[in-house]
């Protein structure tokens, strides 16, 4: 059955969004909101029943078909792809984690004069996160040493990330009690990929248990290493009056859109 076009206001709460969808809509031009309205979501890739995590399959687990050829049941399936869509995120999150620290390491060896430590005092803070020295060094040896010190939590080669004794010591315990510290944020993401192919690891619960410890190396790893970054790349967020969203586009000039995923960029434009 055809979904129910949704008018630009239930698309959107955002005037500048609803005026563009009502503008495409006049010129007959598709948005993600248009083809979210026609697109009929397939049920059971919706419950996560569908696996095609190897040849043998795809194998849809419905009706009377309970496990898939390789003996996966459905909560192993279900798990499975929830696990793949984790590890995507933590890599693609992280992975800007670890650009950033390129990005200072660069600065601070002269390779990127455009870019600096403009946050001194997070430089310091962030150096006692990692066991960076700061006494007597200045900010270029430092950021140095920081970024080093960043890009190694993505793949060292033991212990666990040295974020995780941010967090609150209950929460270690937590984790700990759990066996769900966080090792390596590369290490992670790899190993849940691994665990979620055919023939390896095929109880739910185990899978979930990996994907939570994967999680954990972007939210307290990948993630939070390059928010620091960036405040010491650029300065600590404070509020700013700005223009922003569609409604910065103006009818009677030249409007130029530079579009990018890459937060280093972004902060430079
Ligand atoms: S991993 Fe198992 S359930 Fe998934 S496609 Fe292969 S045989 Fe089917």
């Amino acid at each position: 059955m055809a979904k129910k076009k949704r008018t630009p206001q239930e698309a959107s709460q955002d005037q500048a969004c609803t005026g563009l969808i009502e503008s495409a809509g006049e010129m007959a031009v598709g948005t993600c909101f248009s083809r979210a309205d026609e697109i009929i979501p397939c049920n059971i890739g919706a419950q996560g029943l569908c696996c095609r995590n190897c040849a043998m399959g795809p194998c849809r687990l419905v009706g009377n078909t309970e496990v898939g050829v390789c003996g996966a049941t459905a909560a192993t399936v279900v798990a499975r792809n929830f696990a793949r869509s984790v590890a995507v995120g933590v890599a693609a999150h992280s992975d800007h984690g670890r650009d950033l620290a390129y990005t200072l390491l660069a600065a601070a060896d002269g390779h990127a004069p455009d870019y600096g430590v403009r946050d001194p005092f997070k430089l310091r803070q962030v150096a006692g996160y990692l066991g960076v020295k700061t006494v007597d060094r200045p900010d270029e040896d430092i950021a140095h040493d920081v970024a080093r010190a960043v890009l190694a939590e993505y793949g060292k080669i033991e212990g666990e990330l040295l974020y995780l004794k941010r967090a609150p010591a209950k929460r270690q315990q937590i984790w700990q009690d759990l066996g769900i510290a966080t090792r390596s944020i590369d290490r992670e993401v790899v190993e849940l990929l691994h665990r979620t192919h055919v023939g390896n690891d095929q109880e739910a619960e185990h899978i979930l248990d990996q994907t939570m410890r994967c999680a954990l190396g972007d939210g307290w790893g990948g993630s939070m290493m390059g928010t620091d970054l960036s405040d010491i790349l650029f300065g600590t967020p404070a509020p700013v009056v700005s223009e922003a969203n569609l409604g910065v586009l103006r009818d009677d000039m030249v409007n130029i859109i530079i579009h990018g995923h890459e937060p280093t960029l972004s902060e430079m434009i």
